[in-house]
């Protein structure tokens, strides 16, 4: 029975340290990290999200302020709202809720926004980094993976992880990741040829496609480690991840439940995102 890889946990000590880093910012160069979130409409999950954000700043002594807009607000609001957060030096960090509205160019505006304050890592200057391995704000959800990995000191170097999804978000930059810790990585999506023959070669899997019980329990090598990112919800409102848990857990040496595994690491990971960027800012 595989030992289940507990993401809460592993949350909850990495806040506090962040915690324990913004009181030092603060002792030390009376600086208290703060994080802009740009929210546009009402989508129930992106309201949640922005909420338990929201938490997690106020639980690490972040400061944190929501800008919300009714889903109709103008493309030239939103980047006037990005340039004045650009350079208001209150705001380490600047986040823009996805998905927005259809009628905004995502892309544009977060290209907008200062690379030093892209906390979630997306702009292509902080991924071209990631690609060359340099310094820079690294996606969070990627960054939550490999930390993971790295608490439950699971053997990295030389092992053969295999993606499931190669979304900007997840999949490309956790690939980028592992690679750099020396795995060797094989990339999945919807058009890859005989998936299941490809995940029973997976020392680690990590599952980021959101198809609730997309993996079987029985492609699973015996002792893998499996990494489900995956979100679904159920009719019944319950939460799945994308690999069928109950069989895989037989299989599997350690496992990430849905919820409580990859998720609360994704939100550790921006409030240890914001504090690097105010102590970066901080220092320059
Ligand atoms: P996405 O839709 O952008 O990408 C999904 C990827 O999966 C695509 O590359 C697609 O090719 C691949 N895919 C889809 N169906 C497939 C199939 N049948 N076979 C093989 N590949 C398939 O999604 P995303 O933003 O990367 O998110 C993926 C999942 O992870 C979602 O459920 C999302 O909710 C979840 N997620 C969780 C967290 C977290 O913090 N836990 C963070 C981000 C995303």
């Amino acid at each position: 029975m595989a030992q289940i890889i507990d993401g809460k946990s592993v949350a909850l000590q990495i806040k506090l340290e962040v915690k324990e880093q913004v009181e030092r910012l603060k002792a030390k160069y009376s600086v208290i990290p703060g994080l802009a979130v740009i929210l546009v409409g009402d989508d129930i999950g992106s309201v949640t999200y922005v909420r338990n954000k929201q938490k997690a700043c106020d639980d690490v002594g972040i400061h944190s302020r929501t800008f919300s807009f009714s889903s109709d607000v103008g493309q030239k609001e939103l980047e006037i709202l990005i340039n004045e957060l650009n350079h208001n030096a209150q705001y380490n960090g600047i986040l823009i809720q996805m998905p927005l509205p259809r009628s905004l160019d995502s892309r544009s505006l977060l290209n907008a926004v200062d690379p030093e304050k892209d906390v979630d890592g997306l702009l292509p200057s902080n991924v071209g980094r990631l690609v060359i391995g340099e310094e820079a704000l690294y996606p969070c959800t990627p960054l939550g993976i490999m930390t993971l990995l790295q608490r439950y000191e699971v053997p990295v170097s030389g092992a053969h992880a295999v993606i499931v999804g190669r979304s900007n978000l997840v999949g490309k930059p956790l690939a980028l990741m592992l690679i750099a810790a020396n795995a060797t990585v094989t990339l999945c999506h919807t058009k890859t040829r005989d998936l299941p023959g490809i995940v029973r070669q997976a020392d680690i899997l990590v599952a980021a496609a959101g198809r609730p019980g997309l993996v079987r329990g029985d492609w699973i090598k015996q002792g893998a480690v499996v990494i489900d990112v995956g979100i679904n919800r159920s009719p019944n409102g319950k939460l799945t991840g994308d690999v069928e848990f109950e069989q895989a857990e037989k299989r599997a040496s350690f496992i990430t439940p849905v919820p409580g595994g990859v998720g609360p690491m994704t939100i550790a990971m921006l409030m240890r995102n914001t504090l690097v960027a105010a102590e970066r800012q901080t220092r320059r």
